[in-house]
């Protein structure tokens, strides 16, 4: 079932969705060459805490979990897509890192990611978090009334395959609200007109994911969490939660800019 929400919830949602974009832009700005990824974890947690929010992320166990999520962001590397577990490895010059976090402020989620590279960067990643973010930028515009879910997935999965990039099937956006995973599934690829119609009060975290060798294939890593492309390229991901109003969707995870 679909809940939509009163946009006084949709304001609290926007609350919570500021501790996120305040979250992922600390982990930004310390993310670096020999920083690991159980520091930045634990720099979102210190943002969380401040806010007075808890993790939708920590404990989490979905269905497919063998054990429950143990941190606050997922981090995925390079070759990682998503579900990242935060480990004691120190970034590299040249890694790809996405980093995904939510927060619960006052009973309400809010659900997001970014990818960026550390040190010199390789310009094929630049291209794939640019894309990314272009699918992300692509599917919020065509989350207006009147439209379905469907434009949505055309719109993230026609730039994603227009690049040339791979989109690992079975993973994607999905409703949010008190609950970080709610109905409907937002998928990353679709068919234009299709699926359920897009109203005031929807609230759906949009996610682009791509695979920077074309192909579609992932696993699942032996942690059981996190998901590895097939060919060993390179995955960016991108990521908001968004709320349909009548006035045109309202981003609800914005991050203030990173000056330099
Ligand atoms: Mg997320
Ligand atoms: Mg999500």
């Amino acid at each position: 079932m679909v809940e939509l929400k009163t946009d006084t919830s949709i304001d609290a949602m926007h609350a919570a969705g500021r501790v996120v974009g305040q979250a992922l832009t600390a982990v930004r700005d310390a993310a670096d060459v020999g920083v690991s990824l159980l520091e930045l974890d634990e720099v979102a947690r210190g943002v969380l805490r401040e806010a007075g929010a808890t993790s939708p992320f920590l404990g989490y166990r979905p269905s497919f979990a063998p054990t429950p999520f143990p941190a606050v962001i997922c981090a995925s590397v390079n070759d990682a897509i998503v579900h990242g577990i935060p480990t004691a490895y120190r970034l590299r010059d040249g890694d790809l890192v996405s980093i995904d976090c939510g927060a619960v402020l006052d009973g309400w989620a809010g659900d997001s990611a970014l990818s960026f590279t550390v040190g010199r960067p390789i310009p094929a990643d630049l291209r794939l978090i640019e894309t990314a973010d272009r699918a992300l930028a692509a599917g919020i515009e065509a989350a207006v009334v009147g439209n379905r879910i469907g434009d949505i997935a055309h719109a993230v999965g026609s730039v994603c395959r227009a690049a040339g990039y791979g989109i690992p099937d079975g993973f994607g956006g999905h409703g949010i609200g008190r609950a970080m995973h709610e109905d409907p599934p937002v998928p990353n690829e679709g068919r234009p007109g299709r699926g359920l119609r897009l109203r005031h009060g929807m609230v759906l975290a949009i996610e682009p994911m791509v695979i920077g060798g074309g192909g579609d294939g992932y696993h699942e890593a032996p942690d059981g969490w996190t998901l590895r492309t097939n060919d060993g390229s390179r995955a960016a991901h991108a990521e908001h939660t968004v709320a349909i109003t009548e006035t045109g969707p309202r981003v609800l995870t914005a991050r203030s800019l990173r000056v330099g």
